[in-house]
């Protein structure tokens, strides 16, 4: 792990004391201020107004029950989270997860994190986080729905275009946010599109968001490998998970001339060495909502089905977490080392622990952190608020596009960021530092928030 600085430790023990069993939330704690040592030594305004401090306590935590009737008509309980993180770019702003794991210290961790990604788009978008540990796995349409309308019952009251604004997330897709938002609309008799983003675009979405994350990614790695002469062309590519993220990532790869030759889903992976069949992919995981294996078994040919096995076994040129936080042990790392290698770029939000970031970065392996790589699709979010304010839609061509400058911008601010605080070439450094001054500079301005 790295050293924090001196005038850090302090921060990040208070961090530790308070919450003790966030272990996710200190460890996102962690991996920024270990980054913030050239920053504090620079500037000590930072450390002297205690901007840093603040930065790691949320500016409101919401917990609420969240009661529903499954199809059988017994009763459920589930808890429902909003962390609402920090606002002095913009409103909050950050997704949903639906998915069992669900605990206030993994809201926190996303919420800290989506504080520096949402700087670092350059949008005024603040970051919070929520969700719940609702498992939509195997759950009707109805129950889903019922789910949803019990979960909004609650959290009306603490969102609005100029407050908080949700979007998806693992387990959250566009059928849950149509769901959430008609009961919006239901309960406050006001159809206010900017409440919400991630929605159709037949109903007031944008075009792009959907594949806005993965798309995104995809744009992030070719600028790394454009910044070393480098394309897509014949890169041998594994994407773990097969959600909206790793779905679109996928589809863009293979448009610019990569291949990716396995993904994944919580039962195992599957490898197959012609390159995944997109539109089958999409059939099982976005219509049918099956198993992966039911990929293997309809693909056919050489195409296989491994259960229980990590995907990172499977020798690459590049890899990209986009399943969920902490995927890729230091194990993994030195297998896909071991297997030649040389870029990792998290889709996720912290899919590698930090024993592997320090074995990437070790072995000289290209390494950049989900905020800058998978900050597409909150930039998109932030574009649909846009086309929801003016009240006009774009079309997909020039929305792809505007997406496509935003990443390259984020690129080139986070090696820009690393190069003025002597680390050249640290996408990690760079992505930490830019999106810190980015909000400590907002705060400060605030006065004491
Ligand atoms: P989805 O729910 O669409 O897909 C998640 C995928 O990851 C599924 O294939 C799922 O498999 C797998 N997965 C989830 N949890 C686990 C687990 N504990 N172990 C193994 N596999 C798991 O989510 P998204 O694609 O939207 O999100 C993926 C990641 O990307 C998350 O970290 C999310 O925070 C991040 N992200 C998403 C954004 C978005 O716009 N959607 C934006 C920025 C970041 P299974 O179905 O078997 O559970």
């Amino acid at each position: 792990m790295t050293v924090l600085d001196e005038k850090l430790h302090d921060i990040y023990d208070a961090v530790l004391r308070r919450d003790p069993a966030e272990t996710e939330f200190h460890q996102a704690v962690y991996e920024v201020l270990s980054s913030l040592g050239p920053v504090v030594a620079k500037h000590p305004r930072y450390t002297d107004t205690e901007v840093i401090r603040r930065m790691c306590e949320p500016e409101r935590q919401i917990i609420f029950r969240v009661p529903w009737v499954d199809d059988t008509g017994a009763v459920h309980i589930n808890r429902g989270f909003r962390v609402e993180f920090n606002s002095a770019l913009g409103p909050h702003k950050g997704g949903l997860r639906f998915h069992p794991s669900v605990n206030l210290g993994i809201v926190k961790f996303l919420g800290f994190e989506q504080t520096f990604k949402n700087a670092l788009t350059g949008m005024p978008i603040g970051g919070g986080k929520g969700g719940s540990d609702f498992d939509p796995k195997g759950r009707s349409d109805a129950e889903v729905m019922r789910f949803c309308q019990s979960f909004m019952t609650e959290l009306y009251r603490h969102i609005g275009e100029y407050t908080d604004v949700p979007a998806g997330d693992i387990g959250v897709g566009s059928r849950e946010i149509g769901y959430l938002f008609g009961q919006y609309k239901r309960i406050t008799n006001r159809y206010e599109s900017g409440v919400i983003t991630g929605k159709r675009p037949t109903w007031g979405g944008s075009q792009v968001r959907t594949e806005a994350t993965g798309y995104g990614t995809v744009f992030f790695i070719d600028e790394i490998l454009k910044s070393a002469n480098q394309s897509f062309e014949g890169k041998k590519v594994v994407v773990s998970g097969s959600g909206n993220v790793a779905i679109y990532a996928i589809e863009k790869i293979h448009q610019l001339g990569g291949i990716v030759i396995a993904c994944s889903d919580s039962t195992g992976y599957v490898l197959d060495p012609k390159g995944i069949e997109i539109e089958l992919l999409k059939d099982i995981k976005e219509v049918r909502r099956a198993r992966i294996a039911a990929y293997a078994e309809a693909r056919g040919g050489e195409a296989r089905f491994i259960s229980d096995r990590s995907v990172w076994e499977v020798p690459c040129d590049i890899a990209i977490p986009s399943a969920t936080q902490n995927e890729l042990n230091g194990a993994d790392a030195a297998t896909l080392i071991d297997g030649g290698c040389r870029i990792v770029a998290e889709g996720a939000n912290m899919p590698c622990t930090p024993d592997a970031v320090r074995r990437f970065t070790e072995a000289g392996v290209v390494f950049a952190p989900g905020k800058a790589v998978n900050a597409g699709g909150v930039a998109t979010s932030a574009l649909e608020m846009q086309q929801n304010a003016s009240r006009d839609s774009w079309s997909f061509e020039y929305t792809e596009q505007r997406l496509a400058g935003i990443m390259r911008r984020i690129h080139d601010s986070c090696l820009a960021t690393a190069d003025e605080y002597g680390v050249p070439g640290d996408y990690v450094a760079g992505a930490n530092i830019a999106g810190f001054i980015h909000v400590a500079d907002a705060m400060l301005a605030l006065g004491l928030i």
